[in-house]
């Protein structure tokens, strides 16, 4: 498709010498193409739970064109850990639309990208289907923590049920059990004590706990990637409920007392990493060029009810685009490749990142759409974790800021404001229609 302010000034002066080249069909089809993307997150911006909120009802409407499919391309993005076509069959029948399970991207999604550990042999730590994402994401060869506690019973002393089993001689050992070369922390498991002991003993033997090492300072790390650094989450309890960072909590500070080293992370997936936001962005443009959309995506509207996770997240996203292109304007790095078609796409170059910590470095050889965005809107809505009024960031009783981010994400309080506070997700869709010149139909 040619350049729409061409077609626009061929259409007003008359300059085409060929009428057949454009129609005023194509002039408006070309203007109605948006070259922007929203990104949801879920609970809390567009349900509660298991049941979808009004306000994202009539949201969602206000998108879809007359024959009910979005006009904009959207994906949604949620910290949750579970099987993206189950979510996207609910985040359907929500908003009764299309919705693939590509459009979804759960913590663990961008693990897809990590292909250099895809093939070695790793122990999953999460809880229901976790085999399932795993292989989803890649994975051919996986076990889990039951599996190495089978093939090496005298290591879970701290299950006393096994100490009895093991005192009566009722066990058998398996060391050919194959060597673990990597761990997946997905999500948190079940018998945290259990888990942090095997989990020790792999990361102290090389992931062979047959013999124990010389000395535990100096063993090389196998790869560890952790999604979903959540410290707590709001269920249903008065009360946040642990998440998944309180159990990487307790592996990191049980790893550094052991070896006097920081566990260290291959990766850090989920928000509000930027890898996590950079797939998004991917997504959009797959969708986007799905949608028979041309343009290049230049803006993204992330809509988050969190602002410790999804705002801190989006502005540290735009964050990076911006020094990624500050990067290119003073040729630092290499530029990204041609545009890429849906099933061959082109392979990034970025690292912009190179001041971030490692495990937030989002991979060169990473198969992902150029990245085309300029600009990462964060959105914040009223209707989850956040109270309109309420401040962001708590304070001790020694006035210094109370910090549940992970460590290998910097404090940076001011990182919480949003581009926009609205009051909800369909008052979101109404100010983005607005800035964007959209005509609601
Ligand atoms: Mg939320």
């Amino acid at each position: 498709m040619r350049d729409i302010h061409s077609l626009m000034r061929e259409e007003s002066d008359g300059y085409s010498s060929d009428n057949s080249d454009f129609s005023m069909g194509e002039v408006e089809n070309a203007l109605n193409e948006p070259d922007f993307g929203i990104l949801f997150d879920v609970d809390g911006v567009l349900a509660r739970g298991s049941n979808p909120l009004d306000q994202a009802k009539k949201a969602m409407e206000k998108l879809k064109d007359a024959n009910g499919h979005l006009r904009v391309p959207c994906a949604f993005v949620t910290n949750a850990c579970n099987r993206s076509h189950d979510k996207a069959l609910q985040i359907s029948n929500w908003f009764d639309m299309e919705v693939s399970p590509d459009q979804v991207i759960h913590a663990p999604t961008p693990v897809k990208l990590l292909r250099e550990v895809h093939d070695k042999q790793t122990l999953v730590i999460g809880q229901e289907h976790r085999l399932d994402i795993a292989k989803d994401l890649g994975f051919d060869n996986l076990c889990t923590i039951e599996d190495v506690k089978e093939a090496y019973p005298l290591l879970d002393m701290v299950d006393h049920e096994n100490r009895v089993k093991v005192a009566k001689g009722q066990y058998k050992e398996n060391p050919s059990f194959p060597r673990v070369e990597a761990i997946l922390l997905i999500g948190e498991p079940t018998h945290w004590e259990s888990n942090l002991q095997l989990l020790l003993d792999l990361l102290l033997t090389q992931g062979k706990p047959t013999e124990a090492p010389t000395d535990v300072h100096t063993v090389p790390q196998i790869p560890v990637i952790a999604c979903n650094m959540d410290l707590v989450f709001m269920a249903e309890a008065c009360m946040p409920r642990f998440g998944h960072g309180a159990f990487l909590l307790c592996l990191e500070a049980l790893f550094k007392k052991i070896t006097g080293n920081e566990l260290h992370y291959v990766s850090l997936v989920g928000k509000p990493c930027e890898i996590t936001y950079r797939f998004a962005e991917h997504t959009v443009s797959k969708i986007a060029k799905r949608m028979g959309i041309n343009k290049p995506i230049k803006r993204l509207y992330f809509f988050g009810d969190n602002p410790h996770v999804d705002i801190v997240g989006a502005n540290l996203y735009d964050r990076y685009i911006k020094q990624n292109a500050l990067n290119l304007q003073n040729g630092n790095t290499t530029s990204t490749g041609d545009s890429a078609d849906e099933d061959a796409c082109s392979v990034s170059s970025v690292d912009s990142a190179s001041s971030l910590p490692s495990s937030r470095i989002i991979p060169e050889n990473a198969e992902l759409h150029d990245q085309t965005v300029e600009h990462c809107l964060s959105m914040l809505v009223g209707t989850g974790v956040y109270k309109y009024g309420t401040e962001m960031n708590k304070k001790g009783p020694d006035g210094k800021y109370v910090y549940h981010g992970h460590r290998d994400i910097a404090h940076e309080p001011e990182l919480t404001n949003p581009h926009k506070y609205v009051h909800c997700v369909d008052k979101g869709i109404d100010y983005i229609f607005e800035r964007e010149s959209m005509v609601a139909l």
